[in-house]
């Protein structure tokens, strides 16, 4: 592609930023995204410096007709962060942090990852919800939502965002928030990087002590009914400043678990607190005095910082991974019966399947406060998540996820799911995630903001037809 290499010099003496071709060493690298299964060649991949340059490359993808792909932190399930033979924008040199403690609030770069916010943020005992893995994008998880531990104490990370600063498909950067291009700071939370590409995010903060006090009990296969049917029960009666998951995992080979149980499927509750060790054990209480009480547990003070860690071990960089997601208004005996029965089934030590309680602060934000595509009632995301070390398992562990999300589709209300976590992000299966209301209003702002769809490897809202383009906003940066 002799004119395309005429291009890209031109484009790298101008360029502010790092410019990396398939002949520069780290190419390999640089492509290279969290799910393993995802094998894709960008003709260039840029990381921008800053909001100028983004705009830089954004122009530079649509004067060559290179698709675009973003990356924020790459964990797509997905992989949509990398394109083949398109323009992949990696954020990951935009991750500058200030946290502005006594106002509550902290501004970090659009490609920071939650391991860098949780950091900076509990230097002041301060945090907002991020997700339950560190190594994940603030960029990806906010912008389709954002669950964690604090989901019932805070909200979800898109709840909790302030203000965006976005450049958008013709270049412009432009302000979105509460009082600048209302639409667009509506559909950026949920409506994941449909929009444009936000460089900084702005978040409000809540209080959270630096020590948590985490409650793990687990109960094996022969066991499970009993234990989840509690889980559920106990997860339901927690306070809304506690933080609570519930997995179906093998168990890890830590000191902790006893040797029998090592590497055997279970199921497992965690509960987190962040009042007095004796506030956490009144609340988890009901677990010693069940009839069938767990074959172990652990109940220990862990750092904040720490809890948000303490799964990445189990999902590293390059794994192979695909999963499929369902809403469920109740974790009913029927769902419970087919969790037990199906998670034996798996192949691969690493394949789980958490199941993420929506409650709290979650419920009380209004459905149509913000474009997050899933009911505010007060629901459960299960998650079916094949995670493998090598392709050959991720072929058995891919039908196993197939079989188990059938199963249990019967138990949800639709086919759709949380828009973050969708492997096949199909159009039928995004319209029915937000819904047809939700989904309209979208296509109508994505008409406006990104006539022309440049930002569509995403859980992808077409353009409306016969939208007007957004007048020029009020806010515009540059
Ligand atoms: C191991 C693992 C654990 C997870 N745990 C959770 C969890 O606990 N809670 C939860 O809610 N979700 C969780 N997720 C799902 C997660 O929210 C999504 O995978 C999300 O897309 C990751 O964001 P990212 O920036 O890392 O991804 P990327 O692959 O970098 O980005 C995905 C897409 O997001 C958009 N994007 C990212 N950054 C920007 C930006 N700055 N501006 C515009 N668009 C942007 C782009 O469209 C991009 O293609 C998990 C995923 C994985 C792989």
């Amino acid at each position: 592609m002799p004119d395309l290499d005429d291009a890209v010099s031109a484009f790298r003496e101008s360029f502010g930023g790092e410019v990396i071709a398939p002949s520069d060493a780290g190419y390999d690298q640089a492509r290279s995204v969290w799910n393993g299964d995802i094998d894709r060649r960008p003709a260039l991949i840029v990381r921008p410096s800053g909001a100028p340059a983004v705009a830089q490359a954004i122009t530079f993808a649509r004067g060559e007709g290179l698709e675009v792909s973003v990356r924020g932190g790459g964990h797509s399930y997905a992989g949509h962060g990398v394109c083949d033979g398109g323009l992949m924008i990696d954020l990951s040199r935009l991750d500058e942090i200030a946290v502005d403690a006594p106002a509550r609030r902290v501004r970090c770069g659009g490609g920071t990852t939650w391991g860098q916010l949780d950091a900076a943020t509990q230097e002041h005992s301060l945090a907002v919800t991020g997700g339950f893995i560190s190594t994940t994008g603030v960029g990806g998880l906010t912008l389709g939502g954002g669950m964690g531990w604090l989901t019932a104490r805070a909200g979800l990370s898109c709840d909790n965002l302030v203000s965006a600063e976005i450049v958008t498909a013709d270049g412009r950067t432009v302000t979105a928030s509460q009082d600048d291009n209302p639409e667009l700071f509506w559909a950026l939370r949920g409506g994941g990087g449909n929009f444009g590409i936000v460089t900084t995010f702005e978040f409000a903060l809540h209080d959270v002590p630096q020590l948590t006090q985490l409650g793990m009990f687990f109960w094996d296969v022969e066991h499970g009914r009993e234990g989840l049917r509690f889980s559920r029960d106990l997860v339901r009666s927690l306070p809304d400043d506690m933080g609570s998951l519930i997995a179906g995992l093998s168990a890890p080979e830590a000191p902790f678990v006893p040797a029998e149980y090592q590497g055997k499927p279970g199921f497992a509750v965690l509960v987190a607190g962040w009042g007095t060790p004796e506030e956490h054990a009144a609340a988890v209480a009901p677990v010693q005095r069940m009839t069938s009480p767990p074959q172990w547990q652990l109940i220990t003070p862990v750092p904040y910082v720490q809890l948000q860690q303490m799964f990445n071990e189990d999902s590293p960089w390059g794994v192979y991974n695909y999963e499929k997601a369902l809403y469920l208004d109740e974790l009913s005996d029927e769902a419970i019966d087919i969790f037990v029965d199906q998670l034996p089934r798996k192949t691969s030590p690493l394949s789980f399947v958490p199941v993420f309680p929506l409650s709290g602060a979650f419920s009380r934000t209004d459905d149509q406060a913000t474009a997050f595509g899933g009911s505010r009632n007060g629901a459960w995301v299960f998650n079916i998540s094949a995670t493998c070390s090598t392709p050959e398992l991720l072929d058995k562990d891919r039908e196993w996820v197939r079989d188990f999300w059938k199963a249990l589709r019967p138990q949800a209300a639709s086919s759709g799911g949380y828009v973050n976590f969708l492997t096949e992000a199909d159009q039928d299966r995004v319209r029915i995630s937000y819904g047809p209301e939700k989904y309209d209003q979208l296509a109508r702002i994505k008409a406006a903001w990104d006539p022309e769809n440049v930002f569509h490897r995403n859980a992808n809202i077409r353009p409306a037809a016969g939208t007007p383009a957004a007048a020029t906003p009020s806010s515009e940066l540059a």
